[in-house]
């Protein structure tokens, strides 16, 4: 028996957030907006997005003793993750420093902060929790060496999904645990370096493969998502939306199907659920505020590739926007 369907290992940052008529060059001040906090990180925006599905969600992590570390602590609690692995202390919260300008291009700072304190030591640590866990996800915005101490200490039956972002060259030892690898483009031409052969996206995905994933995912934004196994390679159409803004359409995508895979769903049935969790997301601004309840994602259900665009109501979920809101993935 599992105390959890999905541990998340990761990053939890504080986006910081004005908006600018124009970014400033070098040794000039402009005025902006507002200042806008919001709870962020991959690590976190995936645990929120799983909770909010409905799974028994943790998330280990680490934060400052400060009011932005407080700030995520409070959204994780609020969307139902169990908090007890995210550590206090040893650094600031990690931050993001983001400006906006009118056309909607961002400049971001990134100051890792508490998230680069999170140590193999932790990990091992919470040894426990990794082996009480279904699934287990991670990112990497940790430290790499964190995450290959997560890969040594999986249970025998755990799946581990990783998404490699920001994206490096990963150890083999690391790409063989992957089940699956997810990419966006982007981090496919990344991971495979100077093995990157062809144009096309399934070309990619078998390449990926061939180095030592037990799966691989790529994701296409709109377009949906690539499934790769040893059973083959296979599309998977996203819905077609009114997108309003994709800020963690990739972790709500990678969250969901984490959960799927735990619930005994193929990889191509978790990527379809997937892909209307992540369909969900871009039709509202924001990343963790975008995330879709289980009820909200069944009102995509009817929506099918090629039909009308769709946006779903918040109306259809729980008022809070916590888990529970009807199914489950
Ligand atoms: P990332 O955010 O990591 O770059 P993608 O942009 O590929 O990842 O998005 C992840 C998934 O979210 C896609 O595979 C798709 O299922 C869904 N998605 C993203 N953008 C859209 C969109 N404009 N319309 C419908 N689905 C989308």
């Amino acid at each position: 028996m599992y105390d959890h369907d999905l541990l998340v290992v990761g990053s939890a940052n504080a986006d910081l957030v004005i908006g600018v008529e124009r970014r400033p060059g070098a040794g000039e001040t402009v005025l902006g907006s507002d200042l806008a906090v919001h709870p962020g990180g991959k690590g976190a925006n995936q645990a929120v997005a799983a909770a909010r599905l409905g799974a028994r969600t943790a998330l280990l992590a680490r934060v400052g003793d400060d009011a932005h570390g407080r700030l995520l602590l409070d959204s994780q609690r609020a969307a139902g993750v169990d908090t007890a692995g995210v550590l206090v202390g040893g650094a600031p919260t990690g931050v993001a420093l983001i400006t906006v300008d009118p056309s909607g291009d961002n400049s971001i700072v990134v100051s890792p902060g508490a998230n680069g304190r999170l140590t193999p030591e932790d990990v091992r640590a919470a040894a426990g929790v990794l082996h009480a866990s279904r699934v287990v996800s991670a990112q990497l915005e940790i430290p790499l060496e964190t995450v290959v101490e997560v890969v040594r200490n999986l249970a025998p039956d755990c799946r581990f999904v990783l998404n490699p972002s920001p994206p490096r060259p990963l150890p083999q030892e690391v790409l063989a645990a992957c089940d699956p690898l997810i990419v966006n483009e982007h981090e496919a031409k990344v991971i495979l370096g100077d093995a990157l052969v062809g144009d096309r996206p399934e070309d990619w995905a078998r390449t990926l493969l061939a180095k030592g994933p037990r799966s691989v995912v790529v994701t296409l934004g709109a377009e949906g998502s690539l499934v790769a196994s040893s059973e083959g390679v296979t599309r998977v159409p996203s819905v077609k939306v009114a997108a309003v803004d994709t800020t963690g359409a990739g972790d709500a995508f990678t969250a969901a199907l984490a959960c799927r895979i735990g619930a005994g769903a193929s990889l191509e049935e978790a990527a379809s659920y997937a892909s209307r969790v992540g369909a969900a997301a871009v039709t509202r601004p924001g990343a963790q505020e975008s995330f879709p309840t289980a009820t909200e994602v069944e009102a995509l259900c009817c929506a099918s590739p090629g039909g009308n665009p769709r946006t779903p109501g918040r109306g259809s979920g729980n008022a809070s926007g916590t888990a529970h809101g009807g199914g489950s993935c």
